[in-house]
């Protein structure tokens, strides 16, 4: 028997039976540019104002609010550079929080370094921002508070609103990338006061390399991508039809199905949660006890290199991540578990689950099942483990 168990869904999801099946038809068939004027081109506008509807719907938006891009990371970099370049005679200064996906830091990072001034707002041990926080950090010369709506590797939830309706006070534009919110939480941008927000299709079982970013009616941006007059001149590039209709197609099923999904993840969650709390000790679960996405969690575990946990559950065929896939391959320790306050060694042994709609019961039981001898034998082999012992016996 050959166990294939994936518990890497932050990372990235399988594409849907039913998303691909929409898909198909526009590789070979219905393959038209949709700027050109003959039939099978004007057919695709069609699909493509079909899927811009889905999505708006899925989040709360008016179809002319929302923008196809090539993923999430497009997203964030033209809700930012775009708002900084079209306010400039506004202001010059961002907000953000350290425990951006790495797509909003580099991206803050890179305008830094090109003069705009940038407050990096702290989080309490769970990964939260305070909204007070926020309200202090604001100045005459603030453009854009951007906080991520749901953190990709300890799950915890912002208080969005209580941004939203900060930002909106005090007349600062206010983005969030919603990655890995979108679809597997309710989001409503209008309740919630959000001018921008990123996401991305295959973040909920849609293709990779498409996305979308809102933009509530009224706010400034430039594009990013100069070429055609596609997306009503706001970023140009021949549609990516086919993706276009995938990520439409994944977020009004994601939309539909989105409670009786939760009820499952939550419930495989917690059985994990508590499993791992029973079966080993020196563990700790990172990110906030509540407000956290459902299929997410991340856990320390004392003594031990995440890297070498993922190996071993490798081999058991289990498919799991030590935090960001974008910084793997990298030694750093995740920004985000060193800024909940994690000291570094701590930090290095971590591991995130994140669940999705094809996991079981029986999966998170082999998991359980495997994971505590392989924790026991890294233990065994850790000098910070022995000394531990050691000051045991004292
Ligand atoms: C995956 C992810 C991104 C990047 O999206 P892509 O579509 O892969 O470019 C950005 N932000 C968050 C929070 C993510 O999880």
């Amino acid at each position: 028997m050959s166990t294939k168990i994936y518990f890497d869904h932050a990372a990235t999801t399988p594409v849907r039976k039913e998303v691909l099946d929409t898909m198909l038809p526009y590789f070979t068939q219905s393959f038209g540019n949709p700027s050109s004027v003959y039939d099978i081109a004007r057919k695709n506008k069609q699909v493509i104002d079909q899927a811009r509807e889905q999505i708006a719907q899925g989040v709360g938006a008016s179809p002319e609010e929302i923008f196809f891009t090539a993923g999430g990371t497009e997203s964030d970099n033209w809700a930012i550079k775009g708002v900084i370049e079209a306010n400039a005679k506004k202001g010059n200064h961002i907000i953000t929080s350290t425990i951006e996906h790495h797509a909003v830091m580099h991206t803050c990072d890179y305008l830094e370094s090109k003069g705009i001034e940038v407050t990096y707002l702290p989080v309490d041990e769970y990964g939260r921002v305070s909204p007070e926080d926020v309200r202090g950090a604001i100045k005459d010369n603030t453009v854009l508070i951007t906080i991520m709506f749901a953190n990709n590797e300890i799950g915890t939830l912002q208080p969005i609103k209580e941004i939203g309706a900060i930002a909106k006070e005090k007349g600062v534009l206010f983005h969030t990338d919603a990655v890995q919110a979108v679809g597997h939480i309710p989001i409503h941008v209008k309740d919630l006061n959000i001018d921008l927000l990123s996401m991305s299709g295959h973040k909920l079982y849609g293709p990779k390399g498409i996305g979308a970013l809102y933009v509530r009616k009224g706010v400034k941006i430039k594009p990013i991508l100069h070429g055609g007059a596609q997306e009503r001149n706001r970023r140009a590039g021949t549609e990516n039809v086919s993706g276009i209709v995938g990520f439409g197609k994944a977020m009004e099923l994601a939309v539909k199905e989105m409670d009786t999904h939760n009820q499952k993840l939550i419930a495989l969650r917690d059985q994990l949660i508590r499993g791992i709390a029973e079966k080993i000790d020196h563990v700790q679960l990172n990110g906030h006890p509540t407000e956290r996405l459902p299929g997410s969690v991340n856990f320390t575990f004392e003594f031990i290199e995440g890297e070498s946990l993922l190996l071993l559950l490798d081999m058991k065929g289990i498919f799991a991540s030590s935090g960001s896939a974008c910084t793997s391959g990298s030694l750093d320790p995740s920004h985000v578990l060193l800024a909940i306050g994690l000291p570094h060694e701590k930090a290095h042994g971590s591991l995130r689950i994140t669940l999705g709609m094809e996991n079981t019961a029986e999966e998170v039981e082999y998991l359980l099942e495997v994971l505590p001898p392989i924790v026991q034998r890294l233990r065994e082999m850790s000098p910070l483990y022995e000394e531990y012992i050691k000051n045991q016996k004292r």
